[in-house]
């Protein structure tokens, strides 16, 4: 049932004279679900049928126009003739439920993917490479070539027509081929295709003209044509917002149907202009000719009810495009209409039931919003529970009502002097949870802690609740298979490698969240020979990997450990790419040779990115719960097996938990003073970047059971920590290419070194302290920077001797210093100092960057004694039967100085090992015990 009067349903006629019944479109999302060679599959044909019939328009993923031109797996193709049976499915089955088909065209020029395109250079407007860390080099086309890709897009167009789409959509957005010839940053050509604003027009202008044409030879009237763009680029030089409305301009005059931004929030504001906080749509509306403003424009981002959409056509968007929540819910659309809000969840027993095919399902956006319905499994004692919340506004009463089955209100007692804003902030998160049937929602913006305090206390409920009936139903009886002591990377890994082994996993964790100090974790993860080094043609060797590390421990390293560990890492890579944790980009860390530490795709930090991908799999997986604020305090042994573990709850409850066996990943203990002063005097007073969590617990825990440690000693301070906030300035930097200096402008050791060489040298300057300098080619690419220039840890100025006036610095010198670095660079020779790695490039794209660092407490290399199966070995190294132990906790790996990159790859390899050992010890004490 629509409601005919609401702007959404109007009908909209579009200049090309077909009419769209209303204002809503589903926007185009790569599903990454083709077949290999870029055709269709079913589940896609599906996926589409299933979201079709109340949307005006359903705008399908964009397929590329030629063979070389993929920019991600599973992308469609329409590259050739043979791919038109495919797309037709497609067509009909959007039509027959009602919508118009109109189907986006692309090449992704400089962001193909070589892989994907047989090992072939990627082709561009000219030879710049995205200036992200990795991305490959491309070709620059010939301008013969421009004329035939233009072409090549004319005969996509065709194909469309013939497959029976409605219409076509030219995808010149989001850093893709037809945007590269609109960029001055990535279209450096002289010819005519290039060199002038107006020069980078032609491109784009030549595939509408094509497209047109081909409407008009093969479809006639009523066939759609749009254009899609990103309004700006924040690369210098880079597509700003005015040289986007004259591009428009010019495309609107030669005539066609709509437009449509790019962008994550319809009412965004510039990405460079951040002085100006008007949304881009209203500059769109002042700004913009008469004659861009005849077309009709579609906007897009975050709409997920009436009321949203509507705001947005009040800004003067034509068409209002809906994403995430389209894949979340095939009805979208009907619920838009009859005023329903879309949830951004997905329950996670329903991939097959929504149609999502399952690369999409694992896709982050998505995955984000796949919520563990387990708890909601009918598995509640019913009742009304009460919970206390302490809050600015003063203390709350939280009502949470279950059934045997859901969770059926909720609500809040509001202090006298909650707000109206609280109210509504409460009543947003209410109804986001109740819907959900999860605690597991978004917070809601602007009142992240409220909600997060509201979800927690909910979780509790439920929780206790099912607990509760567990135990009436006598299910408790059976205990765990694993207990994991921390939610790490070690632990969560652990946890998901065991339940994939069949166990039933228990993890607890000490803090409200999870995710430990793997959280902070920023520079990447180590490995040698994996899948992704080949891409990029790095050639290395997993001796060479063992070697280096070896050195950097100074030679006290646990060989046997660190045979296993160089071996596992590439597998582990493999492990985490197949659970949707893609670390593709690669960067180097002091004292490797060699670029082998991989990160996110985006160059951005890898812990949150880490934390959260195991988080989405443990919450896949029904056999895994989780209790936080929860500490470990105890594991209980008889006749030499784990029996259980006592745990203490946030609310001071004691209790016995019984188990099989137990993991420990409890992580290090640089947050212990007391603990690091015991064996390292000299550090008392330093600062540590650890959390508060990294007190060093579990190994209190294992010695009690007669574990053995090992280096305990062996403490490493970090060289780049800002002290005021002990926030760690990630080895990326250095590993980009950035130098580090002296009070007095000068340079004092290969910043490459490893990371005691170069603390010892930092705490051996007169000011116990120096500054890490960089340009604005490393902050472009590396993603942490802008972090540390929104928390206000960095000093800027346009040219290396202004920088030097800011920091009070000698100018001549630190010209010097920069100059001398340089030279090397251009000459990749090694300097005076012996730095042969990360010379990027010379430091000469201003603003120039400073933070002023001095080293803290990080990692400790030592800690419990363990075998390469992970089984913790006692005083006489004899494994302690059904007891494992993974990540910082363990002592031996990384000897007497911790390679950067290098905790991640323990946390993962060995949270498998442990995760592996303990399902097998488990699966083997069960048949013995039959
Ligand atoms: P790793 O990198 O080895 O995985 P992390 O520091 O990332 O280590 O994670 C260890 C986790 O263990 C932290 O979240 C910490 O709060 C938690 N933890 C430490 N001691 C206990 C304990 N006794 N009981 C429960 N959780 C604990």
């Amino acid at each position: 049932m629509t409601t005919p009067d609401l702007p959404l349903s109007v009908p909209l006629t579009l200049s090309c004279g077909a009419t769209l019944k209303n204002r809503l479109v589903m926007a185009p999302m790569t599903t990454c679900a083709g077949f290999h060679d870029g055709s269709v599959t079913g589940e896609l044909v599906e996926y589409y049928r299933q979201r079709a019939g109340d949307a005006a328009a359903i705008i399908v993923e964009c397929c590329y126009v030629e063979n070389n031109g993929p920019a991600f797996p599973g992308a469609l193709g329409i590259d050739s003739d043979h791919k038109i049976a495919g797309l037709q499915k497609i067509a009909a089955a959007i039509k027959e439920r009602g919508s118009k088909a109109v189907l986006q065209i692309y090449h992704g020029g400089r962001m193909s993917e070589p892989l994907l395109i047989g090992g072939r250079q990627p082709v561009a407007p000219s030879a710049v490479a995205m200036p992200r860390e990795g991305m490959p080099l491309p070709r620059a086309l010939s301008a013969e070539e421009v004329s035939d890709m233009v072409e090549k897009f004319g005969q996509a167009v065709r194909r469309a027509i013939i497959a029976g789409f409605d219409g076509v959509e030219l995808h010149g957005a989001n850093t893709y081929l037809i945007q590269q010839f609109f960029s001055p940053h990535a279209n450096r050509r002289e010819d005519e295709w290039g060199g002038s604003l107006e020069k980078r027009t032609r491109f784009p202008l030549a595939v509408l003209a094509v497209a047109r044409k081909m409407a008009r030879q093969y479809a006639g009237d009523g066939f759609i044509i749009g254009y899609r763009f990103s309004p700006e680029e924040t690369e210098q030089p880079g597509i700003r917002f005015a040289d986007t409305l004259y591009l428009l301009d010019k495309l609107a005059s030669e005539g066609l149907d709509y437009l449509h931004f790019s962008m994550n929030n319809t009412l965004r504001s510039s990405l460079n202009d951040i002085d100006d906080p008007r949304p881009l749509i209203d500059k769109y509306m002042t700004e913009g000719t008469a004659t861009l403003k005849s077309v009709p424009v579609v906007g897009v981002g975050g709409v997920i009810s009436g009321e949203m959409a509507r705001q947005a056509l009040e800004h003067g968007y034509s068409l209002v495009a809906v994403g995430r929540a389209a894949i979340a819910s095939p009805d979208w659309c009907q619920q838009l209409l009859t005023g329903q809000r879309l949830a951004l969840a997905i329950d996670s027993r329903q991939r097959e039931a929504l149609s999502i095919p399952e690369p999409l399902w694992f896709f982050p956006q998505v995955a984000a919003m796949v919520r563990d319905m387990s708890l909601a499994g009918g598995k509640f004692s019913a009742g009304t529970f009460n919970e206390t919340l302490q809050d600015q506004q003063g203390d709350c009463r939280l009502t949470v009502t279950l059934s045997d089955e859901r969770l059926t209100d909720l609500s809040m007692d509001m202090p006298e002097t909650a707000d109206v804003e609280f109210t509504t902030h409460f009543m947003e998160l209410r109804s986001r949870i109740l819907e959900a049937n999860s605690p597991y929602v978004d917070a809601v913006t602007g009142a992240t802690t409220q909600s997060e305090a509201v979800k927690k206390a909910v979780a509790r409920v439920m929780m206790a609740s099912a607990r509760q009936r567990q135990k009436q139903d006598g299910a408790d009886d059976a205990g765990y298979d694993v207990v994991v002591v921390g939610s790490g990377g070690a632990g969560l890994t652990a946890a998901i490698q065991a339940s994939e082994q069949g166990a039933r996993v228990l993890i607890v964790e000490k803090m409200p969240v999870p995710g430990g100090n793997t959280l902070k974790a920023s520079v990447g993860m180590n490995a040698a020979e994996t899948r992704f080094q080949a891409l990029k043609g790095i050639r290395d060797s997993k001796e060479l990997f063992y070697e280096e590390t070896l050195k950097g421990g100074q030679g006290k390293n646990n060989t046997v450990l660190l045979r296993a560990f160089v071996e596992q890492a590439p597998l582990a890579i493999d492990w985490l790419a197949d659970h949707g944790i893609v670390l593709s980009d690669i960067t180097i860390t002091g004292g490797m040779s060699i670029d082998r530490t991989h990160r996110p795709a985006d160059a951005s930090a890898v812990g949150g990115y880490l934390v959260s991908g195991l988080l989405k799999n443990v919450q896949q997986q029904s056999s895994v719960e989780i209790m936080t604020e929860t500490s470990v305090t105890e594991i209980h042994c008889q006749a030499g097996k784990v029996t259980a573990v006592t745990v203490q709850t946030a609310q001071n409850e004691t209790l016995q938990i019984r188990t099989r066996s137990v993991i420990v990943a409890t992580g290090g203990f640089s947050a212990n003073p007391q603990m690091v002063v015991h064996y390292r005097p000299e550090l008392a007073g330093f600062v540590t970047t650890n959390h508060p969590g990294a007190t060093g617990s579990g190994i209190t825990l294992l010695q009690a059971l007669g574990a053995g440690t090992v280096d305990m000693g062996e403490i490493q301070i970090h060289p780049t920590v800002e002290q005021t906030t002990s926030y760690l300035i990630s080895e990326a930097i250095r590993g980009g290419g950035a130098i580090l200096v002296s009070q007095q402008g000068q340079r004092f050791i290969n910043e490459m070194e490893t990371r005691d060489k170069v603390s010892a040298k930092i705490i051996g300057l007169a000011e116990h302290a120096a500054w890490i300098i960089f340009d604005q080619q490393i902050r472009e690419q590396n993603k942490a920077t802008e972090t540390y220039i929104s928390r206000g840890f960095v000093v800027t100025a346009d040219t290396p001797a202004a920088l030097a006036g800011a920091l009070e610095m000698d100018a001549a010198a630190l010209q010097a210093t920069v100059a001398d670095y340089n030279r090397v660079v251009l000459k990749q020779q090694p300097d005076v100092f012996g730095r042969t790695t990360a010379l990027r490039q010379p430091l000469d794209h201003g603003p120039y960057y400073a933070i002023r660092i001095a080293p803290g407490v990080h990692h400790t290399m030592g800690g419990i004694t363990i075998n390469t199966r992970a089984e913790v070995l006692d005083g006489q190294q004899q494994p302690l039967a059904g007891v494992f132990a993974a990540g910082e906790v363990v002592g031996g790996i990384h000897g007497g100085n911790r390679i950067g990159g290098n905790a991640v790859a323990d946390i993962v390899i060995f949270g498998r090992v442990a995760g592996d050992s303990a399902a097998d010890y488990v699966r083997r004490r069960a048949r013995e015990e039959k």
